[in-house]
């Protein structure tokens, strides 16, 4: 009886998440085959022991090991098939919904260490989004990473297509009348799922609709670029501050895992001091009638669209901000594409220290997106640096005789959804977004200053920013 005591008070500690499978094993060697404490268990977890079980117990028995507690389970058919007892190993369930469940482990610390297990929140007490525009990035990318998201949920849509609308909001469950017209956009105040507004429509609307987005009420996430000038986004933020809500531009780059390693190697000065940057962000464009070809839509061609890439993840690597920069920018003579847009940029952008940070962004090359950081003793060279995945992190230096070229491999995260629920942390949390709206102003200065260089074949000098990350809101929590 004493034994079954013992067992009892350890199938109870085992209950709540203490014991260990040492301990749990150390029972069955006793002569407590594991089945039978599988039923102790289940009927301890339901509050209701079961004494019969447990006085049924055998005391003695045969080392865990030299257990068969392989049975077999007959189908309706009357075939058999091997079975054991489904039992549930030690595993800590804290209470509080944000932290992880741990689970046994079972893995040496020869291999990496797999990521914790995901911590959603209930859905109904997620940020509720509203997005703004279901074209590419929204349909492609932004609602299907809403599945991977802990923080954020799509409650709502704004487009000019009665179609769109109606299929789309079927996909994802939004309801009927979560769906709204451009000329109804307003009456998003009303909606009381809605939190945030993500505006995902061409450059050249960004700032109306932020601004009219922020007399709503609501929180706004918004595309990048941020909007066609710097003096556009200096309204956007006063727009948002009078209103008293949050005002962050989508710069995913700062919330995928890889960018995120090099800004940490890089800052830790892994290889020593950095001393330049060569980056490259090109791809191919075609149809002449596309927004992006339209200077009035886009504001711009190759520079803010993908050039940007280069310039922001130059930024985030340093902390720091530069203080001249030199361009030239290219269109070839009778391609309708580039009649109104630039083809090409290439710029250099002096960072304080020396850092030199070369770039190159193009609209009619195959695709091509990395970045490699020169240190003292080292490089670190992110290949697909700003593509949707496929992140690729080599790293060089010496060792003595040797030269060590590594592959770096962490886990990967869905950026869009990491950013997402970056801003519904903020709002949870009334946090300021690592990426607010003066961190997009900041894009636009440099990119103002880098058309005026083309366009005056001379360096062109910037307002000298002091400190780190000067721009940034705090780090997030999750990234
Ligand atoms: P898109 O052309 O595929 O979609 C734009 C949407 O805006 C469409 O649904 C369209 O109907 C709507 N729209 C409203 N008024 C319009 C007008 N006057 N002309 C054209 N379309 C109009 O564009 P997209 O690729 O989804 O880009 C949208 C925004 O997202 C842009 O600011 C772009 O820079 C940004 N973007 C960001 C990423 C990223 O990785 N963060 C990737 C792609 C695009």
């Amino acid at each position: 009886m004493a034994l079954t005591n013992e067992l009892l008070n350890t199938v109870l500690r085992h209950a709540s998440q203490e014991v260990s499978r040492k301990e749990f094993l150390s029972l069955a060697g006793r002569g407590l085959a594991v089945g039978v404490a599988a039923t102790t268990l289940a009927s301890c977890q339901s509050g209701t022991p079961d004494a019969k079980a447990a006085d049924a117990t055998p005391t003695t028995g045969t080392p865990a090991s030299e257990v068969d507690v392989a049975t077999t389970y007959t189908a309706q058919g009357g075939q058999k098939v091997p079975s054991s007892e489904a039992v549930s190993p030690p595993a800590k369930v804290p209470a509080d919904e944000s932290k992880p469940i741990e689970l046994e482990a079972w893995k040496s610390d020869v291999d990496p260490k797999s990521g914790a297990v995901p911590t959603p929140m209930p859905p109904d007490k997620r940020v509720g989004y509203a997005l703004v525009g279901l074209g590419h990035l929204t349909l492609e990318e932004l609602l299907p990473a809403f599945g991977e998201c802990k923080k954020s949920k799509p409650v709502a849509l704004v487009s000019g297509s009665p179609e769109k609308l109606k299929k789309v909001a079927a996909q994802y469950g939004i309801k009927p009348e979560s769906c709204y017209s451009y000329q109804d956009y307003e009456k998003l105040k009303d909606n009381p799922e809605v939190q945030a507004i993500y505006i995902v429509l061409p450059n050249s609307l960004h700032a109306e609709y932020v601004i009219r987005g922020a007399k709503t009420g609501k929180h706004i996430l918004c595309e990048k670029p941020m909007a066609n000038s710097a003096r556009e986004c200096e309204l956007m933020i006063d727009a948002c501050k009078k209103a008293g809500v949050k005002l962050m531009v989508a710069y995913r780059i700062q919330y995928e895992p890889y960018n995120r390693q090099v800004r940490d190697m890089v800052r830790d000065e892994k290889f020593g001091k950095p001393k330049y940057i060569e980056a490259q962000n090109s791809q191919s464009s075609a149809n002449p009638d596309h927004w992006r070809h339209k200077k009035a839509l886009a504001g711009g061609g190759a520079l803010p669209d993908i050039g940007l890439y280069c310039l922001n993840t130059s930024r985030f690597l340093l902390g720091t901000e530069p203080t001249e920069v030199f361009a030239y920018m290219h269109s070839t003579p009778g391609n309708p594409l580039f009649k109104e847009v630039e083809e090409m940029m290439s710029w250099q952008m002096r960072f304080p220290d020396g850092v030199i940070v070369n770039c190159v962004t193009h609209y009619n090359t195959h695709d091509s997106r990395f970045y490699r950081v020169s240190a003292e003793r080292g490089w670190l060279h992110l290949d697909n640096a700003y593509a949707y995945q496929g992140q690729r992190l080599q790293t060089s230096h010496a060792e003595g005789k040797a030269k060590l070229q590594n592959q770096i491999t962490i886990p990967t995260k869905n950026q869009f959804a990491a950013e997402m629920d970056h801003f519904s942390e903020c709002i949870l949390e009334n946090k300021e977004p690592h990426t607010p709206g003066e961190e997009g102003l900041q894009d636009h200065r440099i990119m103002e200053a880098i058309y005026q260089s083309a366009r005056e074949g001379r360096p062109v000098k910037l307002t000298a920013v002091k400190g780190m990350d000067a721009f940034r809101g705090p780090e997030p929590k999750e990234a």
